[in-house]
């Protein structure tokens, strides 16, 4: 039997790297996705390749840092496919790289806005249709970075992502009685357009440089990231919640 058989979910950041690979991977396993992420052409790719396997899938575009967005997503999951199990608020930015004092105002909103307010917004729309069928799983994507690692220049990526295992955690805490389960990935570097290996001006010094933080001296892929999430989405984490779990390579206590 497939891992999300029967399921309905929403996978946000699905334009790219984790997300994208997550919602093929939910597919795959037998869940009917929606997909979001501002990129309407790569949405509707994604949304093309899904369907090619049989599965189905349907993309809205727009921006998570807008209420009215997170609404219009949890209400297209229910009229599209008749309700929601599962949510992974996974899309975020990283921001400046650059010192904390030297940061601008509007670069840490925009980076607290995109990254930890969308996943209160989303928590707010997508749990109480969850609730309607008697619970489900929320998943957010946190990182290494600020659980653990103060990473230089990396401030408001830091707190953001410090702040979804908080806001994750008093979920988990408020909703366990009523069937929710709420967990965050902490994933290590990923091979995704994000991640500074990846940066166009990063040469193999760079790459060299991040794989070498983690212990297993490379870097993942977004399809590794999606079977860590597949599993907090599925039934298999049944007894898990309020679980900050780190998928990271060993990053976390490598010291290099
Ligand atoms: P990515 O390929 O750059 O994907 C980021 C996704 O977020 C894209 O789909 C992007 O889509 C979406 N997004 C950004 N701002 C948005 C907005 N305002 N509204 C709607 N969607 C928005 O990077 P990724 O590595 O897969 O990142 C996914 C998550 O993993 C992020 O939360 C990131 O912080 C986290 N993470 C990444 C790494 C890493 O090394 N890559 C490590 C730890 C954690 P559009 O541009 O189309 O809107």
């Amino acid at each position: 039997m497939l891992a999300l058989a029967g399921k309905v979910a929403i996978v946000t950041g699905a334009s790219s790297g984790i997300g994208r690979a997550t919602a093929r991977l939910f597919a795959e396993q037998g869940a009917r996705v929606v997909v979001a992420a501002r990129r309407q052409h790569e949405l509707d790719t994604l949304v093309s390749e899904v369907t090619a396997t049989g599965a189905e899938a349907v993309a809205l575009a727009g921006d998570v840092r807008d209420e009215a967005f997170a609404k219009r997503l949890a209400g297209t999951a229910v009229e599209r496919f008749g309700g929601l199990d599962v949510a992974f608020n996974n899309a975020g930015v990283f921001g400046e790289l650059t010192p904390t004092l030297d940061r601008s105002i509007e670069d840490w909103q925009d980076v607290l806005a995109t990254n930890l307010t969308s996943a209160f917004l989303g928590a707010k729309h997508q749990i109480p249709v969850m609730l309607q069928r008697g619970g489900g799983s929320i998943i957010f994507t946190s990182s290494f970075v600020g659980c653990g690692i103060g990473l230089p220049g990396a401030g408001a990526y830091a707190a953001s992502k410090a702040g979804i295992v908080g806001l994750m955690q008093v979920l988990a805490a408020e909703l366990g009685d009523r069937g929710i389960r709420a967990n965050a990935i902490l994933p290590g570097g990923v091979d995704t357009p994000m991640n500074m290996a990846n940066a166009p001006d990063a040469g193999p010094e760079v790459q060299e440089f991040v794989n070498g933080l983690h212990a297993v001296k490379r870097i993942a892929s977004p399809e590794e990231i999606a079977q860590s999430v597949l599993y907090l989405a599925s039934d298999a984490s049944s007894f898990v919640t309020g679980e900050a779990h780190r998928v990271d390579g060993g990053v976390s206590i490598s010291r290099n």
